[in-house]
Parts: structure tokens; sequence; C-alpha cells
């Protein structure tokens, strides 16, 4: 996005920007919103340093306080990226939103995987027919990315299937280290101007709970996994795009009343994400989604279906 060169930041010369760039903080921008002790440890400095080496790139930025005024008007320029699916826009109060991390979250096979093929379809239209003109970036933690499935969602949505594809920019990603790499290198990817206009992490947390098993390794994984939706929240606000996240469910031992099931991640993912969409799995290839913790929207449920074209209304 911005012009601007590492060496361009108050206190980096050639050798710590060469340093940042093998710790994948590719662009002024990642180092903007960098903790300071992340820097310090990549640098080999101390964090008081680190903290003005960000400062300093926020200033290069122009990152600043601004009025609620201007913030207002930021907001005004939120775009949304339709699902294609009347019902779950109505849900979610017109799309997906740009500078917001939305969650999809529910049990295997309530669709999470399919609705992330279908927004990074959709993200490619024109905005008069729901989309933003974008591309896609997919981070598929799990391998169940079916370029397949792209092609039969773009033929039915009048996209040609190739150029669909062309418009898709994949990692898969291995653990949750190269999951965090691959998150810095989208930034990059951004900065140097790809239309990107949606970033999608299908799983969020899988490999984070697979790496960091029970109790003793939680607080150790919270932690790590903070610092992970932080950097998708900034960069949806930074870049203003949109970025979609898909969440498991785990059982809850606490719910002796209610639903006995409750979003993995705990706290760090529910007020990291921006919206949360909770679908479930009915009859007849039939899934119901229901928003929830949502700051502006009221819970209500409504019913799609999954079909080869993709998700659509009943
Ligand atoms: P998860 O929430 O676990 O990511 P998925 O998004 O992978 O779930 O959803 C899988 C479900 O999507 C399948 O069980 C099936 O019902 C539906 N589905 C997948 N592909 C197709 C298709 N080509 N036609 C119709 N339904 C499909
Ligand atoms: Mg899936």
């Amino acid at each position: 996005m911005s012009e601007y060169k590492l060496t361009d930041i108050k206190g980096i010369g050639p050798a710590l920007a060469e340093k940042l760039k093998e710790a994948g903080f590719l662009t002024v921008e990642s180092i903007a919103i960098a903790p300071a002790r992340l820097l310090a440890d990549t640098l080999g400095v101390s964090e008081e340093k680190a903290a003005k080496i960000a400062q300093s790139a926020r200033q290069l930025l122009g990152i600043k306080f601004i009025t609620a005024e201007d913030y207002y008007e930021r907001r005004l320029k939120v775009s949304y990226i339709s699902t294609g699916c009347r019902a779950l826009d109505d849900v979610l109060g017109g799309g997906i939103e740009t500078q917001a991390v939305t969650e999809f979250v529910g049990e295997f096979g309530a669709g999470k995987t399919q609705l992330c093929h279908q927004l990074a379809v959709m993200v490619q239209l024109p905005v008069d027919k729901g989309g933003l003109s974008g591309k896609a970036v997919y981070i598929d933690t799990e391998g169940t990315f079916r370029p397949e499935r792209i092609i039969q969602i773009a033929q039915y949505r009048g996209i040609e299937p190739r150029e669909a594809l062309k418009n898709i920019i994949y990692a898969r990603a291995y653990n949750s280290d190269h999951q965090m790499l691959l998150v810095n290198e989208v930034m990059r990817l951004i900065s140097s101007s790809e239309n990107v206009k949606l970033l999608v992490v299908d799983s969020l947390v899988s490999h984070f709970r697979a790496e960091y098993p029970g109790r003793e390794n939680l607080a150790a994984r919270q932690q790590k996994l903070n610092k992970h939706v932080h950097q998708l929240l900034q960069i949806a606000d930074i870049y203003d795009i949109a970025v979609v996240v898909t969440n498991q469910v785990i059982s809850d031992p606490e719910a002796f009343i209610g639903n006995p099931l409750k979003p993995a991640g705990g706290n760090i993912v529910a007020h990291g994400c921006t919206y949360r969409i909770w679908l479930r799995k009915g009859k007849d290839n039939k899934r119901m989604a229901r928003i929830f913790d949502s700051p502006k929207h009221p819970e209500q449920e409504v019913v799609f279906r999954i079909t080869q074209e993709g998700v659509v209304d009943i």
C-alpha cells in the first residue's frame, strides 16, 4: 500500500532491514503494528528502542488519533461482499464487511469451508453484482480447499472459471508458525498493489489447538493466538479488506443448561472477531445461520442451502 521502504523508518539501516525481512517483516505496515517485544527479539534491541521504531513506522504511515467525524467518514467507506444468498446477507446486514473480521463457527460439515469458497468467488464480481472486483487470499490450514468447487461456483455466478482461479491466491499453512508467517506475507502482497479485498483463514485455530494441547499449554497457546487474531484485525482495518475466519466448536463442560457447545479459542477469538455467525446443519442440505455477539445486528436465524452451485437461498 505505502511506497515506503523499511530503511525509511528512523532507526532502521540496511542491516536491520535485512533482519526484519528474514523474520517476515516485509513492509512498513508490518512494523507499525508489530508488538514491541516481538520487534525487540527480532532485532536484538531493547524493547524501548523497538517501541520507538514501531512508533516512527506509524508516523511514516500517518497512523494517529483521528476525530470521531473522520472515523465516521471511514466507516462510511466500509464495503460489503455479498454471500450470494439473500437470507445470509440479511442476517449479516448486507454481506461480509471490509474493515472487520467475520467468524463462521460450527460443527464439522456445517458449511464453513463452502462459505469460504463462495466468498472467494463473490468478491471478484463487480460492485453492482455484490462483489468488490477484488482478489481473495485463501489460507487453508486443513487441506480442504477444492479448486473444482471454485469452478462450479464461478460458472454459476457468470465468472470465467480460469479467471476465478487466477484471482484466488492460495497457500496451505502447515503449522501455526507457518500460518502466522503467511499472514505477514499477505501484508506484502496487499502492499504491492494486488487488489486483494478478502482474506480467508480456514480454519483459524485448528493448528493452535493441535500444537498446544491441554490446560498446561493453554496460556502459551492463547498468547500466540492473540497475536495472530490482532494481526488479522489490523490487516482488515489498515487495508480496508474483509477478513473471514472459520472456527470449530468444542464441548463446554460448564454448560449445565442450554447449548453444550461453544466456539474454540475462548475469549481471544470472541473479542478479536467483529462478527460471529453460528452455522448448523439441518435436513436436506439445509443450513441455519445465526449471528451472535454482534455490536450491531439483532439475533435472528435464517435458513439457506448448499448445492452444486454453492451457497444459495431456499
Ligand atoms: P465445514 O463446516 O466442516 O467446513 P463444509 O463447508 O466442508 O463443512 O461442508 C461440507 C458439506 O457441504 C457437505 O457435507 C455437503 O453437504 C456440502 N457440499 C459440499 N460440496 C457440495 C456439492 N458439490 N454439492 C452439494 N453440497 C455440497
Ligand atoms: Mg471445513
